[in-house]
């Protein structure tokens, strides 16, 4: 039998707190798990630095990987005597909604930003490059492969594939709504997927959802939106975000100095500050490795860098304030003065964190981000786009929504011996409103 077809001698499951119950017939999808490439996963957090305000967030990408193949798995089960919905992509499908997130690093979004690396390239570059889960894919049929790796990067000449994994209404957003809700506890992420899946049809280039099942997709579309607000962009999670990236700059930094004597010689680092990271280096910084290197920097000699670990490591976060730097330009100088003048560096204790949602939207051609919308389909089979027969998904359609806050550390502050400059730092903060615990 073609490796391909070839089927475990009785069905695995995996318990799985959300969906019950993670399937598993394939070899391929079996053999996939068990890569070192995917195991890696386990040790790279579906929420980053979250578990600072929900203990509970502990939960990996390797969660949520089998989550969204499970979901496409159901899906593709129903699809499967319909029109429209070819049976030689269903490995494919399942393929990439495994893989999609397997270039992810340690704390994902920092990370990036911090050493300008993009996760999406890695996973194209771990799916082709020399590595288990490639050589797994291309046992399949030559080029299998890239066939995945073009589904993940949505290029692939099926659309309709491409949107059980990208789009307003995918796998992936179905799974981590119910698992982040599942794992912070919240009460909001909560929907009915069940019914999503029972009306999602397949057309020709997209998953469109039957009318009756509108208000199932109004609630997910709701519950995406308070799950941004409520958890992902959380101001205590924000904090320690803060906190995480000002770390990475710093070493960053003293490397670049190249006079500063690291206690710990940075090795899985080095790439990173150099800015010429390969695949190999990147799949060997996982969480635990990061957290191993941030323990042993709260005894570096570098004060900046031992006080951010320590911050990091014991959840002593930065407090914040409402603060728009773009329209309180003038604030913003004199606060930049007045802490570089109590000599605390404001590269570092006085940072502006902004976050913003667009909650769904309509197509907009050629703006920068083309999200294709979710399509109704009417009983006289015509499709109309959501937000024209919802009225509550037209009223948060196409509106984004941006917070800015400054985060800075208030025992800092109160250490600052030149009283002055001390009570006009303060008469600017409390001038902006409360300042927020994040305890
Ligand atoms: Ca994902």
């Amino acid at each position: 039998m073609a490796y391909k077809d070839e089927q475990l001698h009785e069905e695995k499951v995996f318990k799985d707190p959300v969906h019950r119950y993670v399937h598993v017939k394939d070899r391929v999808i079996w053999d996939l798990i068990a890569a070192p490439e995917f195991q890696r996963l386990r040790r790279i957090k579906q929420l980053g630095t979250s578990n600072y305000t929900f203990h509970g967030a502990e939960h990996s990408r390797f969660n949520h990987s089998l989550g969204v193949y499970e979901i496409v798995r159901r899906i593709i089960y129903n699809f499967q005597d319909r029109p429209h919905w070819n049976k030689n992509e269903r490995l494919l499908a399942l393929c990439a909604a495994l893989l999609h997130d397997l270039g992810h690093g340690p704390f994902s979004h920092s990370f990036e930003k911090a050493f300008k690396l993009d996760h999406e390239q890695f996973t194209q570059a771990i799916i082709m490059g020399e590595t288990q889960v490639h050589k797994i894919l291309e046992r399949v049929e030559k080029g299998f492969a890239q066939k995945v790796a073009d589904v993940i990067a949505k290029t692939y000449e099926d659309k309709l594939v491409v949107s059980l994994i990208s789009s307003q209404i995918d796998a992936d957003r179905m799974d981590y709504l119910q698992r982040d809700a599942y794992f912070t506890g919240v009460s909001y992420g909560h929907f009915d997927m069940e019914r999503i899946l029972r009306v999602m049809r397949p057309t020709e280039d997209q998953v469109v959802i039957k009318s009756t099942g509108m208000h199932a997709v109004e609630d997910y579309i709701m519950s995406r939106y308070q799950m941004y607000w409520q958890v992902y962009f959380h101001p205590v999670t924000r904090s320690a975000e803060v906190i995480l990236s000002r770390i990475l700059d710093r070493a960053k930094y003293l490397y670049e100095t190249g006079d500063f004597a690291f206690k710990l010689e940075p090795t899985h680092f080095i790439s990173f500050f150099e800015g010429k990271v390969k695949l190999e280096e990147y799949l060997k910084l996982d969480e635990m490795v990061v957290h191993y290197y941030f323990h042993l920097w709260q005894e570096e000699d570098d004060a900046i860098l031992r006080d951010l670990c320590e911050r990091f490591m014991n959840r002593r976060l930065f407090k914040y304030i409402e603060f728009n730097p773009n329209s309180q330009m003038n604030e913003w100088m004199e606060l930049h003065a007045l802490f570089e003048q109590a000599g605390i560096d404001p590269k570092y204790y006085l940072v502006v964190d902004s976050s913003s949602d667009l909650p769904y939207d309509f197509y907009r051609p050629g703006e920068e981000e083309e999200r294709l919308p979710i399509h109704l389909l009417m009983p006289d089979k015509s499709l109309k786009e959501l937000s024209r027969h919802s009225d509550i998904v037209e009223a948060i359609s196409g509106k984004k929504r941006t917070d800015h806050k400054l985060y800075f550390p208030t025992d800092k502050l109160d250490e600052i011996v030149d009283e002055p400059v001390k009570e006009r730092i303060y008469e600017i903060l409390y001038g902006q409103g409360e300042i927020e615990d994040v305890d």
